[in-house]
């Protein structure tokens, strides 16, 4: 094996500078066990960044039933076989209403995203999407048009599509409203828009929005927001998306979806990431009317999706969240760790805020408390000393200076508690430096 700095030279000589990769000196994985990853060097690492691996690293039941079916038959999803079935049953056994009663399987979650705009332009025959600022729905053309976080995608100020309407993040703790009717005031934004489409154009096609705003910092919307604001777009014949690719499937612990906590129901729900715990497979889930629309305006195909090993993944890992009662520990395990973090955050002033629910939290770091003003370089060196400690953590939201933490669902109270004791010790040890 060629030493990590090797092995990045390799890696940059033939992919250029095209991929994204966390930490300017890796190290090299190769194995990964449970919440663990191992690098070359025979180190663990506590690994809190992984959404994609919800049911853990190399889960021996997911590995077997690829592998058997990858064996006996793997082919383009237009043929007839078991699997694309099996998967979608399961999937829709989770339906958050018994309205939705279609599953269109994808590759990735940009795709679904992709596919869920085309689906609500199909059914009301409109174009214009209402999105909120500070999301992330993906790279491909539509969703990066919905899109304002990270990856300092070229359309995140300014040169926005004239389909895109974005209205504030709803963020009780930087954006324009705090307080107890901060949802109410959001979700009043997604109407005013929404009667603007109407009285101006043809109306909004959809509304679409992370219930838990993933890429902003695990950022939970104040209370109503999430349900005012799909009334306000149905009012107008629009849509709601649910985008539950990072916070869907049990993730936030309190329901397996991210729009059941705050008692919303979609009419088009996008999956990926854990859907297929880093196998490619994701899916969009709506109502069998919606996918008529799109079908008698032409067809949706994609060669892969759903293939019969993506599949079998797929309902391997809704099985193993069952079997292993993972959204159960999601919450119970969330709420030690929010504890334990708010407990840090009253002794050290870095920390502004803890966002998130279930496994899905923020830490906001900021160097002072009244203007919040974003501590982002201080983010990037704790997580390269967290690093240090064995443990991966990466700072996220568009100001980089939120420590997220989403780590696989089989997060223990023990790996909550090794991270929040590495946490302690690196702050403190940053105060003094
Ligand atoms: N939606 C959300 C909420 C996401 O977080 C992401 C990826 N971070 C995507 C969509 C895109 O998924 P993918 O990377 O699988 O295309």
């Amino acid at each position: 094996v060629l030493a990590s700095r090797e092995q990045q030279q390799r890696r940059d000589r033939v992919m250029a500078s095209s991929a994204e990769r966390y930490y300017d000196d890796p190290p090299q994985f190769e194995r990964g066990w449970d919440t663990r990853l191992v690098s070359t060097t025979g180190r663990a690492y506590l690994d809190m960044v992984n959404n994609v691996t919800a049911i853990g690293h190399s889960h021996p039941r997911l590995a077997d039933a690829v592998g058997r079916q990858l064996h006996v038959l793997n082919t383009n999803s237009r043929f007839l076989y078991e699997a694309f079935a099996d998967v979608s049953e399961k999937l829709l056994a989770h339906a958050p209403d018994p309205s939705l009663d279609a599953v269109i399987p994808v590759n990735s979650g940009s795709e679904a995203v992709e596919l869920a705009l085309r689906l609500a332009r199909a059914a009301t025959g409109r174009r214009d999407v209402i999105a909120v600022d500070e999301g992330y729905h993906g790279w491909t053309t539509g969703a990066d048009a919905v899109s304002t976080s990270a990856f300092d995608n070229p359309h995140a100020r300014g040169s926005r599509p004239d389909w895109v309407h974005l209205v504030d993040a709803p963020n009780a703790y930087r954006g324009p409203f705090g307080g107890e009717d901060a949802g109410a005031r959001y979700a009043a934004q997604v109407r005013e828009v929404a009667a603007r489409l109407s009285a101006e154009r043809e109306g909004p096609a959809a509304f679409i929005c992370e219930p838990v705003l993933g890429n902003a910092g695990g950022v939970v919307p104040p209370a109503g927001f999430l349900a005012a604001a799909y009334a306000a777009v149905r009012a107008h014949g629009g849509l709601a998306i649910a985008d539950e690719v990072q916070v869907g499937y049990g993730r936030l612990g309190a329901a397996f979806w991210g729009a059941s906590t705050q008692g919303a129901v979609p009419d088009i729900i996008t999956v990926a990431k854990a859907a297929g715990n880093a196998f490619p497979f994701g899916a969009v889930i709506t109502r069998r009317e919606i996918v008529d629309a799109l079908a008698r305006e032409g067809m949706f195909f994609s060669s892969a999706a759903g293939a019969p090993a993506s599949a079998v993944a797929g309902a391997v890992v809704l099985d193993v969240i069952r079997d292993e009662g993972l959204q159960r520990n999601a919450a119970r395990v969330g709420e030690h760790l929010f504890d334990l973090l708010e407990g840090l955050r009253r002794r050290h002033p870095l920390i502004g805020a803890v966002h998130g629910m279930g496994l899905y939290q923020g830490v906001e770091l900021v160097r002072d408390r009244d203007t919040k003003e974003p501590a982002t370089e201080e983010a990037a060196e704790i997580s390269r000393r967290l690093l240090a400690r064995g443990i991966i953590v990466q700072p996220a939201s568009e100001r980089q200076n939120v420590l997220k933490v989403k780590p696989p669902l089989t997060f223990s109270r023990e790996d909550a508690e090794t991270f929040v004791e590495a946490l302690d010790i690196v702050l403190k040890e940053y105060a003094r430096s």
